[in-house]
């Protein structure tokens, strides 16, 4: 099939042109596997709104552990973090997409062909095995600020995972999880730097005056989610 590409509802993963017996994501076996048509045909994306400027986007209904992505209307152009996993074309065209972490590309190929949009993500995740068959216009290395959107590196979760701050609004996806009255470190990733990362994160927000906390599954008050965070988020694998 020509542009076959087929999506794992287990886990949101879009396998651009191949059809594995395992999603090589999650593992799920096969028969959880549908194309992207049918994705599209199944499944909207949604956007709620998170501020003036913010809002989130998820897939509707939820598409397995899809994680959140969020856009945001810069001033100088519109920018997603992240990408859903299942391709609506009905969306508001954004110019940039920049990635967290090479966890969830979604159907960002398609999304980048629809909206003549840049992609950009850490150069280390880009290099990774499942971010093979996605494009990417701009690997970065470095900390930088694009369209107000200020980047970081932590080499934490994932070797180049990147938080990002926009005016009051941290965009922390994956990198912690909401844990009854705490946060727990994400423990799909290498247990000593995902803390030592931590301790970074918390020195670049010291001084820092925020709102709201953009999570993979959350947003939640800054307040409450710094709080959580200065009281040392667990780690405890599954
Ligand atoms: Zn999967
Ligand atoms: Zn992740």
């Amino acid at each position: 099939m020509k542009n076959e590409q087929y999506v794992c509802l287990v886990c949101g993963f879009n396998m651009v042109g191949y059809y594995p017996d395992e999603c090589p994501f999650c593992g799920a076996a096969r028969e959880n596997f549908i194309t992207s048509e049918e994705c599209s045909a199944r499944y909207k994306v949604i956007s709620a709104p998170v501020n003036d400027k913010v809002s989130r986007l998820n897939s509707q209904p939820a598409l397995g552990i899809e994680h959140a992505a969020y856009r945001i209307e810069t001033g100088e152009g519109s920018c997603w973090i992240d990408c859903p996993s299942s391709f609506d074309a009905s969306l508001k065209p954004a110019d940039t997409i920049i990635f967290t972490h090479h966890h969830f590309l979604g159907a960002s190929n398609l999304y980048r062909d629809l909206f003549e949009a840049e992609v950009r993500i850490h150069q280390e995740d880009s290099a990774h095995q499942s971010a093979r068959r996605f494009s990417f216009d701009v690997t970065f290395s470095t900390n930088f600020v694009q369209q107000g959107i200020e980047a970081f590196h932590v080499n934490g979760h994932t070797a180049g995972f990147t938080f990002y701050i926009f005016d009051d609004i941290l965009f922390i996806c994956d990198y912690v999880f909401l844990d009854g009255n705490a946060l727990k470190y994400n423990p799909f990733g290498p247990v000593n730097r995902t803390i030592a990362g931590g301790h970074r994160i918390r020195e670049i927000l010291s001084n820092r005056q925020l709102s709201k906390v953009c999570g993979y599954n959350y947003v939640i008050e800054y307040g409450d989610w710094k709080k959580r965070f200065d009281n040392k988020p667990l780690y405890s694998g599954f």
